[in-house]
C-alpha cells in the first residue's frame, strides 16, 4: 500500500526534506487506463532543497517498471519507466520568471499550500509514459494472428476468381 504524505512543499524545500520509497500499480489510481495489469514496481524519491538562487526546490523522480497496453494488439507490454522533474517552487504568479529567464531543467510553479506524495509520484509517471507503446514485431500478438491467417484462402481471392 502506498502510504500518501501530504506536505507544504517550500516547508519540505527549505528543511531539505527527502522521501523515497516503492509503489506496486495498484497504488497509482492515475495510471490505471494505461495498465494492462498489476505488474511492476516503482521506485519514487521527492527531494527538498534550495538552489544557487536560494529558491526552494523538489527534485521528483521516479523508476521503474510496468505493464503498459500495446498499441496495435492491446497485449501487455512491460516498459521501463524513468523520468526526474525539478519543481522551483515560488509563492505567486507575481514571482513566475519571463520565458526567457527559466532555467532549462527547472519547472517554475506557484507553491500549493499542500502537496500529495502520491499526485506528485503519479504525475511525475504520466510524463515519463513512451507517446507510443508497441511490441517489436515478433513479440506482437497482431501480427501473430496475422501469420496464423496467411495460408486461409483471402476472400477476396476467392471473389477474383468467380470473375473470371
Ligand atoms: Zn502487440
Amino acid at each position: 500500500m502506498f502510504a500518501d504524505y501530504t506536505f507544504d512543499p517550500i516547508r519540505y524545500a527549505l528543511l531539505n526534506q527527502e522521501y523515497t520509497g516503492s509503489c506496486s500499480a495498484e497504488d497509482l489510481p492515475a495510471l490505471k487506463g494505461y495498465l494492462h495489469s498489476q505488474q511492476g514496481v516503482i521506485d519514487y524519491k521527492v527531494k527538498g532543497y534550495t538552489n544557487v538562487n536560494n529558491a526552494p526546490v523538489l527534485e521528483v523522480e521516479v523508476k521503474g517498471q510496468l505493464e503498459l497496453i500495446c498499441q496495435r494488439c492491446l497485449g501487455g507490454l512491460l516498459t521501463d519507466l524513468s523520468s526526474a522533474t525539478r519543481l522551483v517552487l515560488v509563492k505567486d504568479e507575481k514571482l513566475l520568471p519571463e520565458v526567457e529567464d527559466e532555467i532549462e531543467g527547472e519547472d517554475v510553479i506557484v507553491a500549493p499550500q499542500s502537496l500529495s506524495l502520491l499526485h506528485l509520484v503519479e504525475e511525475e509517471l504520466l510524463l515519463a509514459l513512451p507517446l507510443t507503446t508497441l511490441h517489436d514485431s515478433e513479440q506482437c500478438h497482431a501480427s501473430e494472428s496475422e501469420l496464423e491467417g496467411e495460408g486461409k484462402t483471402n476472400p477476396f481471392q476467392v471473389l477474383t476468381q468467380l470473375k473470371r
